[in-house]
């Protein structure tokens, strides 16, 4: 197996490997061989080493950890409503974050604009420099192009299909790399990151204004070779409803079933909603139509989950977003194993996703630190 330094640091930051002796097993070199590749990661300040009280053979165990705090990642979630834009450290912790209403309608430029100044003010306020940060990660609630890293028709971001992103935002945080991802895939990596155990395959439903699934397996996120993977919100699933879709169809599962679509169908009962935030502070208040009408979207939501489910046989199966709740799970879960196979659900969990709101900052980051700390990046930036 292939065994540089990078190789090493990958063994312990995915905590396969907290001390010299795993190192040794999971890779097979020699002492000498791997004092090297640790020296090299420790003088890089990439990994840490701490005490333990543990002993064997009268030898001190060393435990041996990913440095989270020789560097820092510049979040900016982008969701339809707010965008957060937050600094952490490579473990994924918030440092220091702000909030700001946007409205994704007014298109790229204008909500871009904003997000640079409130990016400006969260570096200030932590004082930090664009030499400081690692990576910018930015998520956007639409499907995004794996090759270009920009927006991919995204149906809900009207003007944004193939905008440059990463372009406009990188004068304010020059030489930095800039990944951009979609919010479901971010909001899947970041409760796979928090996961105490390590899990084969996680697939997360993000239920807010919209609906899209997040896909991790083996984990690494898995966008497909358009980065469509997952995007199950227009499954046309009611072919003679006449209820529109953003996408500009009828009867899709978003135009049924999404927070948009609860929102409308609370507005038909005289009811305040537009968004998955305004369905989200009904649930929590206790309005009752909002609980039914929201168990009735999980029960669309779990129909096509059972197709997903089916298909990828995941180990975890959780609920993100706004109208992740009590209600939307109930839904789900009566359809979902109603239709799928017993032997695709028997090992499977479906439960709430335990970061709310957080997934995707944790998982932007996530995804930054597995590409600047990748085994080949790091190998080649340690050997100069
Ligand atoms: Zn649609």
């Amino acid at each position: 197996m292939p065994s540089g330094p990078g190789d090493v640091l990958d063994l312990i930051r995915r905590g396969r490997a907290t001390t010299r002796g795993d190192v040794l097993e999971a890779t097979g070199l020699s002492r000498m061989t791997i004092s090297q590749r640790l020296d090299a990661l420790l003088a890089a300040g990439m990994i840490v080493e701490g005490q333990s009280s543990e002993s064997t053979g009268g030898r001190r165990r060393r435990s041996l950890a990913f440095n989270t705090a020789q560097s820092h990642v510049l979040v900016v979630a982008i969701d339809t409503t707010h965008a957060r834009i937050a600094v952490t450290d490579l473990g994924g912790a918030v440092l220091v974050e702000d909030c700001i209403d946007v409205s994704v309608t007014a298109g790229p430029s204008d909500v871009l604009d904003r997000v640079v100044l409130a990016m400006g003010a969260v570096l200030d306020k932590q004082g930090l420099e664009p030499d400081d940060l690692c990576g910018l990660g930015l998520s956007i609630p639409g499907p995004v192009d794996p090759v270009t890293g920009r927006p991919s028709q995204p149906p809900m971001l009207p003007g944004w299909d193939a905008y440059p992103v990463a372009e406009h935002l990188q004068p304010a945080v020059p030489g930095v790399p800039v990944l951009t991802a979609n919010d479901a895939d971010a909001a899947a990596m970041g409760e796979y990151a928090a996961a105490r155990t390590h899990l084969t395959s996680l697939c997360l439903v993000k239920v807010s204004t919209g609906i899209g699934t997040g896909i991790v397996i083996g984990g690494r996120s898995y966008t497909g070779v358009d980065g469509g993977a997952g995007d199950i919100g227009h499954v046309r699933v009611s072919p003679l409803s006449e209820a529109p879709c953003q996408c500009g169809m009828h009867g899709c599962l978003a135009a049924v079933a999404s927070g948009r679509a609860v929102a409308a169908q609370l507005r038909s009962l005289g009811l305040e909603a537009t968004s998955g935030r305004d369905v989200r502070a009904l649930l929590d208040a206790g309005e009752p139509e909002a609980a039914r009408l929201t168990q009735a979207a999980g029960r669309r939501i779990g129909e096509v989950m059972a197709t997903m489910v089916c298909l990828l046989n995941p180990e975890v199966v959780l609920v993100g977003g706004a109208l992740a709740s009590a209600p939307l799970l109930a839904g789900m879960r009566e359809t979902l194993y109603r239709l799928a196979l017993p032997r695709a659900t028997r090992h499977m969990a479906l439960q709430l996703g335990v970061l709310g709101e957080d997934s995707a900052v944790v998982g932007m980051t996530r995804l930054v630190v597995d590409q600047q700390f990748s085994p080949d990046t790091v190998t080649a930036r340690l050997r100069g």
